[in-house]
């Protein structure tokens, strides 16, 4: 073994290797088993040494991060909206991107009423939620945390991603509502209600996009959708309207090209107020409409 090495080694290690400095520093905390938001402690600590089993955590996760691992799958955790959520390559790594949609569909939502006060809404006072294609269940359980005066129903078309979902949901004790389906193939309207909002994060990579070559330890039905990349979303609007209750909202996350085309599928499909909203990067990232007539 040689000399034990100190943080500011295993960073300095990491740089001359072209790691961003951002993914070196949570390799390293969770290398050391502190948490991963602590990158703060890093700075403190330059001079500490890892001992034996730290250096050999660190070095195996940064060889797994050099050949392209998401850093999410290495830790097996991903913070989300406030929330740590357990992620592993059976689900997409949740971005901080799609917290635009998270945001978005809050200001969607009515005001929380006070207990006492008498109900008004369609779906008695508790607005009724659905995210399709929830994959590690990030968006449905940011929601729900947010909101717990809502109720959130989450599909998805793999078990798999349902099973990482729902470990999430009992280990945050938060009552979302799974199912396995194929977008809103199997959503029972007369069990649900129509909701009051749908959300969904879908695939929407063309295939053959060469952004793929970089996101090969993905699952590749959480990323691709057909030609142009809108195959889903196209099922996603066509089928929503049904669901929808009268004043509801469809909110679609997209790629960075995508909005004028998302913005023209919900006009066609009959949706008022269709608009867009930009991501931290300033990229227009999700676009929805308002449901108003009874469908
Ligand atoms: N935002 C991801 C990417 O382009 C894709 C996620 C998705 O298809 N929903 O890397």
């Amino acid at each position: 073994m040689p000399t034990a090495v100190t943080v500011a080694e295993c960073l300095r290690q990491a740089q001359t290797h072209g790691l961003a400095r951002v993914d070196a520093q949570i390799l390293l905390l969770h290398s050391l088993q502190r948490p991963l938001h602590d990158r703060a402690w890093l700075l403190t600590h330059d001079v500490d040494t890892l001992t034996p089993v730290q250096t050999a955590t660190w070095q195996d996760a940064l060889q797994r991060r050099l050949g392209g691992k998401p850093v999410a799958y290495i830790t097996g955790r991903k913070d989300f909206f406030g929330l740590t959520l357990a992620v592993d390559a059976r689900v997409l790594d949740p971005r901080p991107d799609t917290e635009t949609l998270v945001e978005w569909a809050l200001a969607c939502l009515p005001e929380s009423k006070p207990e006492s006060s008498p109900a008004s809404s369609p779906s008695n006072g508790s607005p009724h939620i659905l995210d399709l294609g929830t994959g590690s269940g990030a968006v449905a359980l940011a929601l729900q945390h947010a909101r717990p005066d809502t109720k959130v129903w989450a599909v998805d078309a793999s078990e798999d991603a349902l099973a990482v979902a729902r470990a999430n949901a009992a280990r945050l004790h938060l009552g979302v509502q799974f199912m396995a389906s194929d977008w809103l193939c199997a959503v029972d309207v007369l069990r649900t209600g129509r909701f009051d909002l749908i959300v969904s994060n879908p695939p929407y990579v063309a295939e053959g996009d060469p952004h793929l070559a970089a996101l090969t330890h993905e699952p590749l039905s959480a990323l691709t959708s057909g030609a142009d990349g809108l195959e889903d979303i196209r099922r996603i609007i066509a089928q929503a309207p049904a669901y929808l209750a009268p004043g509801g909202w469809l909110l679609l996350e997209h790629g960075w090209d995508q909005a004028a085309a998302v913005q023209s599928l919900l006009q066609a499909a009959g949706f008022a107020q269709v608009q867009s909203r930009q991501d931290l990067a300033g990229i227009q990232r999700c676009t929805g409409g308002c449901w108003h007539s009874e469908g």
